[in-house]
């Protein structure tokens, strides 16, 4: 592959005030947005959020019906697709059955009207890119669905585009297949220098790809992060839910403050939680705290208690599923050591501790 990277302000996008409506029915309410150049960005959330849509107006398959989409500075919002330097992967790859590997990848080429040898040229450097070495000739029918998948790819970074925009492209894959394509396709984004705007609903595969995630409800955005900040700090709590496992407590702030403030659950106990604003005493609040940042402990006063109604093992470690005596569910996650160990028994009662740095008063 040609080495030159692109430069930094190359493939950066800027949605501002982007909206889209079909008929009476608002698919995309107002959203501004930048994508950096070089960046593996992902649009994360649920079915029907307008993650496709947000996408396909990327594309140009569909026009905004408010706002510009800037491209390197240039508004390309009403450009057809063919005249943006954006490529598409299709969920479903899109292949042409009829032609070989290597006519597919070449496609775009030869029609731009490429000379011969340029495209020989590409296509082999696509192949060795996504490591189809050799099978340039081979029929699509021929290839396996993963592989198939590469093909794909190849032919979308061919024309060498300042974007590529993958519509979940993994998920007709399987599970080990899709693991290993998900660190290719990070591999690709960062020998390509190509900025990639990928779409899923799947949070575990956004944490592990993503230079960064926006996190889309209802056509309009959540959160925008590193999968750091997504994970450790959601805003909301629709993002903490979405975003991995998630315990909800409901409370009261105890004295008024911020940062390190007291808050006093239902049933009466109090623990210390983190505000990034400052707080009343006595607002209303809810907290998020991981299930691998909650302990079991013996039950004690004052404490949080509650029952073991299930237990789950995963491996590398075991969820416990508690109710809480004010009747609320919590989950516990516990690591598993190899020394096999005591584990309290389902029906058992028992104390849980929340770390305090890890347990989040959310945004109303
Ligand atoms: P999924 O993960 O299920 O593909 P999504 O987040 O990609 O969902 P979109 O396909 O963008 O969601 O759809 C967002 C909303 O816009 C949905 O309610 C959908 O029904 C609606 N929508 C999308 N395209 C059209 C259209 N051409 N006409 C009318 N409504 C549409």
């Amino acid at each position: 592959l040609d080495t030159t990277r692109p430069s930094e302000d190359d493939g950066t996008i800027t949605l501002s005030g982007i909206g889209k409506s079909f008929g009476s029915f608002t698919a995309i309410e107002h959203i501004d947005l930048d994508i950096r150049g070089n960046e593996f960005f992902t649009l994360l959330g649920p079915s029907g959020c307008g993650k496709t849509t947000l996408l396909r107006m990327l594309a140009g398959f569909e026009t905004p019906s408010r706002g510009e989409i800037l491209l390197n500075g240039r508004d390309i919002a009403r450009l057809a697709p063919n005249q943006r330097p954006i490529n598409t992967v299709f969920q479903n790859y899109a292949l042409f059955p009829h032609l070989s590997v290597a006519e597919n990848i070449g496609f775009a080429l030869k029609m731009r009207g490429k000379p011969r040898s340029e495209i020989e040229r590409t296509v082999e450097e696509m192949l060795a890119l996504v490591q189809l070495d050799g099978r340039g000739g081979q029929l699509i029918t021929q290839l396996s669905g993963g592989q198939q998948q590469r093909v794909a790819l190849a032919r979308a970074l061919a024309p060498r585009p300042a974007v590529l925009l993958l519509d979940e492209p993994l998920s007709a894959l399987d599970q080990k297949l899709r693991k290993n394509m998900q660190i290719e396709l990070k591999r690709l984004q960062k020998e390509t220098g190509i900025t990639f705007v990928f779409v899923t609903h799947d949070q575990e595969e956004a944490l592990t790809m993503s230079d960064r995630i926006a996190v889309l409800s209802n056509g309009a955005l959540r959160q925008v992060g590193t999968p750091h900040e997504i994970y450790n700090h959601p805003v909301d709590r629709f993002v903490a839910d979405f975003i991995g496992e998630t315990n909800l407590l409901e409370g009261r702030v105890v004295h008024e403050g911020a940062g390190r403030v007291e808050v006093a659950l239902e049933g009466g106990v109090t623990v210390t939680a983190q505000a990034d604003r400052p707080l009343a005493a006595g607002r209303a609040v809810t907290l998020a705290v991981r299930p691998e940042n909650t302990a079991l402990a013996d039950p004690a006063p004052g404490q949080l208690c509650g029952k073991i109604d299930q237990i789950v093992y995963f491996g590398t470690d075991t969820h416990f599923h508690l109710t809480l005596d004010s009747g609320v569910p919590l989950v516990v996650r516990r690591q598993n050591r190899a020394d096999g160990q005591m584990l309290p028994p389902v029906g058992a009662r028992v104390g849980v501790t929340l770390e305090s740095e890890a347990t989040r008063i959310l945004k109303d």
